[in-house]
């Protein structure tokens, strides 16, 4: 409960800055609220004053005030309804918004943690889930207890006898009314439960339905199939006659408070303390609350869904970011970089052995140096390390001989280009896709890039040059064309570590050609890291480790 009033607190907080609109919403739905008992309440002269007395003035003013009434109730009722909407679509967006920002600062670690979906369902379902709570719930809260209570006032002020009667009524028609909600939600849950064991058992049949063949199972499956048949026939039942019984005893029970009600106001009428148009007045009312207090009923399970939703959102806006946002653009990239790794030791949770075991180099400032190992070595998980998607669990590495733990992640990232053997690339132009992460780029320094990456050619014969449209994923582009691209991407970065993560490992002979020349122009000036599978270089270099095992050999 407390966690609840917390998550409220978080929702309303996030729709403040809306807070005129909300109030306009509000002020729009209590005058809608108030209009409710007018139509009651012009029963009484309507009765009285046009059809008993015949009084010429009510016969055209009555009419006339109905329609006035409709009109005003029309106006507010849909400006209640577009200004709530639009509050709760402007901060249902606003969430959404921060969810995807939030998605994309999650550690690396929190990524490879949770299931895909979960991520992708956190924006689609639960953002949704907690829209629906947020849009419609509040109007029908703030809107319908209004209008109950407006409609509550209008009964007691006309006749607080009748109303007596209704107030002992109407907790015991909703007590029926909850008690028959709790069996049905329970016996729903028991038919779920069923029907789940009968999908299962005929899963396994079919799934076995080999076995059952040769050693003759039919009979055995049979009984039990029929046995959890006749269960969730019966459990089916139940759900039927709780629900058929619910109908008709809720208009038994609300018959027998008519019945008394009118009881009461036939014998007020007949010591005249009653007049008939009051008396219609006090039924038309009384008819209309029910609405109201159904729609508020109903809206609980729609807010407890919401809530459920909001929590999981908030989960993971509580969770530690990525070592605090920011770009890596914010940062000035240095004009030179040594990296140094020093005795870093690296587990994945739940590891038997470490993945890297105290592993020690350095790379100056402009050298390039192959760490080369088996599968399994340890080398994308040193790319991790070095990047920051993972931390170390002890040691050190350092740019420039400063230990990174003490800059903030953007700083460090502005520092480094990673290519790798799988290029992302996004579904935008190919201007866009080398200039991503740089928007500011100028067209020239675009070409140059692409120049330098050896791309230029390709994408000068494509149909609009720079400006083609290379579809999801990049996927209008091949492989080597993609790793040019990539290529070009990190020119225009233009940070002095470059690390290349088997860059050429999935292409054939002919684009790998190209794309080396590409990478020779890259890493000109540049500290360079070159991790590959293979012993022999395609790339210059000037030293080349080896990892094996999470650790160092000579
Ligand atoms: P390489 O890049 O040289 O093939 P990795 O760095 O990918 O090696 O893997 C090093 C070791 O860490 C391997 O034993 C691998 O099974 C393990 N490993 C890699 N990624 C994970 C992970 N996300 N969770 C647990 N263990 C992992």
């Amino acid at each position: 409960m407390k966690g609840d009033m917390r998550t409220y607190g978080r929702l309303i907080r996030e729709a403040l800055p809306y807070w005129k609109i909300a109030l306009l919403a509000m002020l729009s739905m209590a005058a809608t609220a108030a209009m409710e008992p007018m139509l009651p309440a012009l029963m009484a002269p309507l009765i009285d004053e046009s059809l008993i007395d015949k009084d010429p003035n009510a016969l055209i003013q009555i009419p006339l005030l109905i329609v006035a009434v409709f009109v005003f109730k029309g106006i507010s009722e849909y400006v209640a309804s577009v200004s709530s909407q639009y509050v709760a679509n402007r901060t249902v967006a606003d969430i959404r918004s921060e969810v995807f920002a939030v998605q994309l600062d999650l550690p690396m670690t929190d990524h490879d943690a949770e299931e895909g979906g979960r991520l992708l369902s956190r924006i689609t379902y639960d953002v949704a889930q907690v829209g629906e709570a947020v849009s419609t719930a509040w109007m029908v809260i703030i809107k319908d207890t209004l209008m109950i209570l407006g409609l509550l006032g209008f009964l007691i002020y006309t006749s607080w006898q009748m109303s007596l009667a209704l107030l002992v009524a109407a907790p015991v028609v909703s007590f029926v009314v909850k008690k028959a909600s709790v069996k049905m939600r329970r016996s729903n849950q028991d038919l779920q439960t069923w029907t789940g064991r009968l999908t299962g058992l005929i899963e396994e049949s079919l799934l076995a339905v080999k076995d059952i063949k040769i050693f003759g199972g039919h009979d055995n499956q049979q009984e039990r199939f029929d046995d959890i048949n006749k269960r969730l026939r019966h459990e089916q039942m139940r759900v039927i006659k709780i629900q058929s019984l619910n109908v008709p005893l809720v208009q038994i029970l609300a018959a027998i408070t008519i019945g008394i009600v009118i009881l009461i106001g036939t014998q007020m009428s007949a010591r005249d303390l009653l007049s008939p148009g009051e008396f219609v007045a006090y039924i038309t009312a009384m008819g209309m609350i029910f609405d109201p207090v159904r729609r508020l009923t109903g809206v609980n399970a729609t807010i407890q869904r919401g809530l459920a939703a909001a929590e999981s959102i908030y989960e993971i806006f509580d969770q530690t970011l990525d070592n605090q946002r920011g770009h890596s653009r914010s940062h000035e990239a240095l004009p030179k970089a040594s990296l140094a790794i020093r005795d870093v030791t690296y587990s994945y949770p739940n590891a038997e052995s470490p993945a890297l075991d105290s592993v020690s180099f350095d790379v100056r400032p402009g050298e390039s140096v192959a760490l080369v190992g088996p599968s399994g070595s340890g080398k994308s998980s040193l790319i991790a390390l070095i990047a920051g998607f993972l931390d170390p669990n002890d040691g050190q590495i350092c740019i420039n001989d400063e230990p990174l733990t003490q800059w903030p992640l953007a700083k460090r990232r502005r520092q480094l280009s990673l290519v790798g053997q799988q290029v992302n690339l996004f579904d935008a132009s190919v201007a866009d896709n080398i200039r991503f992460g740089w928007p500011d780029a100028t067209d020239e320094e675009v070409r140059e890039a692409a120049r330098q990456a050896h791309a230029l050619e390709f994408i000068e014969a494509l149909p609009d040059g720079f400006n083609t449209q290379i579809g999801p994923f990049g996927n209008r582009l091949s492989g080597g064309q993609r790793q040019r691209i990539a290529i070009a991407r990190a020119f225009i970065k233009d940070a002095p570590i470059l690390l290349l993560d088997e860059p050429t490992s999935a292409l054939d002979h002919k684009s790998r050609e190209e794309v080396l020349k590409g990478l020779e122009n890259l890493k000109a000036n540049r500290t360079t890291l070159i991790i590959s599978h293979q012993p022999e270089s395609l790339l210059s270099i000037d030293r080349t480790i080896h990892l094996i095992g999470g650790k160092l050999s000579n």
